[in-house]
């Protein structure tokens, strides 16, 4: 079997940056076709294997791609273990049953009788982030229902509906308007017709607002998401019931049909893909699914274009560039700095704003990317980018090398530029902070176990420390508890409380150092 790993520090990592020795599990991807995957609700599952110390356990198991909270889903297969057929049947009921209610083409016969509504019919049930035809109200009637829901209101779903921030799950983080704008902006000066839109609902909503508003943009938008919330908003060739952690459609072969057609229109010209995934890692699984989508986009190409690549914007956190690289060599990663509206540590405040890490990653050729003076960004001839005022070129490395938006130093001893915090420590032979702690392992890197790299070169340095803090935390919150309920899909009913609770947590994962 053809394996490679990608590390899921979220879903078990244990310990601290400061212990000897690293406990998580990976994901091993399977090519063989012989063994499908079983499938839970969210369609086909992943391959994982336990690592405990750097040793992998040979006994490998099937769990949920998309969720990496057993509370969201349950499903749990060992690879060897024989299932009886009572108990496949019962498997088989249990992911029609957390299915959403409503089929696609339901949904859309619901928003066209909700449009022809009188604006003081036009109801959105907030409980139950659901548009109301007046024949539901009755049901409704003790929820908190808000009224007069403008056409306005509906070309932006994503204002309407709450963000689900389990941070597991969905992790939904909003652009805030200046980064969502600055893309649209971008997208139309790149001379782009079509964008699919994967995961990202607020740029799908931005684009087409703008293409309604009749103004110079002529784009069309195509949305793949989990959530299916979206289905209410959009007709079925504008949105797709979509999980890219395993390439799946939710309403089968019609929906992979739409989005076929949308890659291939044109012969393919004309189209760029955008993604903003959650950042709870699995790098890997979603580098197949795009090498997928890639795979369906060049199917519509006439032989001569075969060297072309589909152009792409994916859009994570600056820590994975070698991760993304690994899989994309062609990608670059650009200075832009996406900021979130609902991420209290990302956005732009009058208070002095914290930096974002999130950056954009892309295979179009960074000089024809043009970043906004007016927000700090400036053009660097030698490296033929735009980087950020901080980012200052390094005469001895021959680029601006700063990653994170911050000055970084050139240390002569390690060869490159290092974060301004850092500090040259003789006895680990490299940069660190001045209070690391100097007790590296003997052999190889202990936060994954490889041996051709040393802790602090770990691709996955930034995010194993957050999670493994947040890991702990929430050990401790949940010490009594062992949740192994199932939910049905995804629980649309959210107090304030908790979505207060879920912030903090989010806080912890996803501070980058
Ligand atoms: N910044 C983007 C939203 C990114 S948040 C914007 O403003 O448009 C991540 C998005 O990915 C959310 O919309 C979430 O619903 C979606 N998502 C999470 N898990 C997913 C999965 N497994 N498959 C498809 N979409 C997913
Ligand atoms: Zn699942
Ligand atoms: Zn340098
Ligand atoms: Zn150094
Ligand atoms: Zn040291």
């Amino acid at each position: 079997m053809a394996t490679s790993r990608d590390r899921l520090g979220t879903l078990e990592a244990e310990g601290s940056s400061g212990r000897q020795g690293y406990s998580g599990v990976e994901v091993v991807l399977s090519s063989d076709p012989a063994t499908p995957a079983p499938l839970c609700p969210h369609g086909p599952t992943l391959m994982f294997v336990k690592v405990n110390q750097g040793k992998e356990e040979t006994r490998r198991f099937y769990a949920c791609s998309a969720c990496r909270d057993r509370k969201d889903c349950s499903f749990f297969q060992w690879e060897d273990e024989k299932l009886s057929g009572a108990r496949l049947a019962a498997r088989e009921a249990h992911n029609r049953s957390c299915q959403p209610p409503l089929s696609r083409s339901q949904c859309v016969e619901r928003y066209l009788k909700f449009i022809e509504l009188p604006l003081s019919q036009r109801k959105f049930c907030q409980s139950c982030q659901q548009l109301l035809l007046p024949d539901d109200e009755e049901k409704h009637h003790e929820h908190q229902v808000v009224g007069d829901v403008s056409i306005t209101q509906l070309k932006r779903p994503s204002k309407l509906l709450y963000p689900l921030e389990n941070k597991k799950t969905n992790a939904q983080y909003l652009f805030a308007d200046r980064s969502c704008l600055f893309l649209v902006d971008l997208l139309s000066n790149l001379g782009f017709r079509r964008v699919l839109c994967v995961g990202t609902p607020r740029l799908h909503e931005l684009i087409r607002l703008k293409e309604s508003g009749g103004t110079k943009s002529n784009i069309r938008s195509l949305l793949l998401d989990i959530d299916f919330r979206y289905s209410q908003f959009y007709m079925e060739d504008s949105f797709c019931h979509y999980n890219m952690f395993n390439h799946h459609f939710f309403d089968g072969k019609a929906a992979l049909e739409v989005c076929k057609t949308f890659l291939q229109e044109d012969k393919g010209e004309g189209v760029i893909m955008v993604t903003d995934p959650p950042f709870g890692g699995l790098v890997e699984p979603l580098a197949v699914t795009f090498k997928k989508l890639i795979a369906m986009w060049k199917e519509g190409h006439s032989q001569d274009n075969s060297q072309k690549e589909l152009p792409i914007f994916w859009i994570f956190p600056y820590f994975f560039e070698s991760r993304i690289c690994q899989f994309f060599p062609s990608f670059c990663m650009l200075d832009y700095q996406v900021d979130y509206d609902n991420h209290a540590l990302y956005k732009h405040g009058k208070t002095g704003r914290k930096q974002s890490p999130v950056r954009i990653f892309t295979n179009i050729p960074p000089n024809k990317i043009i970043l906004p003076i007016e927000e700090g960004y400036r053009f660097c001839p030698l490296c033929q980018r735009y980087v950020s005022l901080e980012n200052q070129h390094c005469e001895h490395c021959n680029s601006c090398t700063s990653k994170d938006g911050r000055k970084w130093n050139h240390c002569f001893l390690c060869k490159k530029c290092v974060k301004p915090s850092w500090i040259h420590c003789s006895i680990c032979n490299h940069c660190a902070l001045p209070d690391h702690s100097c007790k590296g392992p003997k052999d190889g890197c202990f936060i994954c176990g490889e041996l051709d790299h040393k802790r602090s070169a770990c691709p996955n340095i930034s995010t194993s420390k957050k999670v493994n803090k947040a890991v702990r935390k929430q050990k401790q919150r949940k010490s009594n508890k062992m949740k192994m309920e199932t939910t049905k899909g995804q629980s649309m009913n959210h107090t304030s409380a908790t979505r207060k609770k879920k912030r903090r947590e989010r806080t912890h994962q996803y501070l980058c150092s």
